[in-house]
């Protein structure tokens, strides 16, 4: 075919909003197609509180990866509206969905979250998530089989994101369903999000890693101070905690707790910026942040 058309006629691109009930591993799936760790996860709900993209550009193809909070029951406080509103929205304009669900595991909240894709008009592909879990591969397939009729899928992939089994089938899948469009973003941008964006929330991760149960879901993390230099990038952070007994908490003792977290927080900003870090962190108690909304935008939970 000749037609004198620019290269960029073939070139596909779009947005796949990666939607799912918390903790099917949306994050950790993201972050294996982009090839960055870009999208902080953990084996606590409802750790990703913001919508955020992973750019993956190839040869002919760019793909906009959207994730985002668990979609989630309970509206109570602010925090969890914005964290409900991130999720809801992300599905406006997109060009494809990705369905997460767990292998072998179907829930309420998968039916909910079904209901509400079901809703937007965009093809959906489903990732049956966490296969290396499943000893009895038997298990599997009348798994999928049931899925398969639940709604009208494109596809219905078995992917481990954690070790990477079977997620390359997903680009092709996904790219196949893009728009042809030129590309959005520049090759080299692989978020849409700034490194004080993603220090924050490395912190917040490394957080979660060490706290209880609850904690984590009380906390927030500000960074005040961000200096790039000529060879080191200096941070200051804030831990935001509701009350006095947690700041003691995440301080731990002799301040063992946050200097574990400062230090391991740093050197995943130092892989993933290419550059050394300095870090400072302090904590502060500033009682009902999560259910405070202008303190919610001041700590950038605002789209
Ligand atoms: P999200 O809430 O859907 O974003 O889930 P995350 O990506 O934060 O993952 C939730 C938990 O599931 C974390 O502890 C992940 O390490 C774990 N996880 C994610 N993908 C897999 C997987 O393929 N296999 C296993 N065994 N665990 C996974
Ligand atoms: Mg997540």
């Amino acid at each position: 075919m000749s037609t004198g058309e620019p290269d960029n006629a073939a070139h596909r691109c779009g947005h796949v909003a990666i939607i799912g009930r918390p903790n099917v591993g949306k994050s950790t799936l993201v972050n294996r197609l982009v090839g960055q760790k870009i999208s902080i996860t953990s084996r606590k709900a409802q750790t990703t509180r913001h919508r955020l993209l992973g750019i993956k550009t190839l040869a002919g193809a760019q793909i906009i990866y959207v994730d985002t909070p668990g979609l989630h029951a309970g509206a109570g406080r602010a925090l969890n509206r914005y964290m409900n509103r991130a999720a809801t929205s992300a599905l406006v304009g997109v060009d494809v969905i990705m369905f997460v669900v767990e292998a072998g595991k179907w829930t309420d909240d998968d039916s909910h979250v079904l209901d509400r894709l079901s809703q937007a008009d965009a093809p959906i592909i489903v990732a049956v998530n966490k296969v290396d879990k499943i000893a009895d591969k038997q298990v599997l397939l009348p798994f999928i089989d049931e899925l398969a009729k639940r709604a009208e899928f494109l596809e219905v992939v078995p992917v481990s994101a954690l070790q990477g089994i079977n997620t390359e089938r997903l680009e092709p899948a996904l790219i196949a369903a893009l728009p042809q469009r030129p590309p959005l973003y520049d090759e080299e941008q692989f978020t849409d999000r700034s490194e004080r964006f993603l220090a924050a929330e490395m912190i917040r991760e490394k957080l979660t890693d060490r706290l209880g149960q609850e904690l984590p879901y009380r906390l927030s993390v500000e960074i005040e101070a961000f200096q790039v230099e000529a060879d080191i990038t200096k941070l200051g952070a804030i831990i935001w905690v509701e009350r006095n007994s947690q700041k003691g908490i995440v301080i731990g003792q002799q301040g063992r707790v946050l200097k574990a977290v400062g230090s391991e927080a740093r050197k995943e900003m130092e892989a993933l910026f290419g550059r050394k870090v300095f870090l400072e962190l302090w904590v502060k108690v500033k009682e009902g942040w999560s259910n405070d909304e202008q303190a919610l935008q001041r700590l950038g939970y605002l789209d």
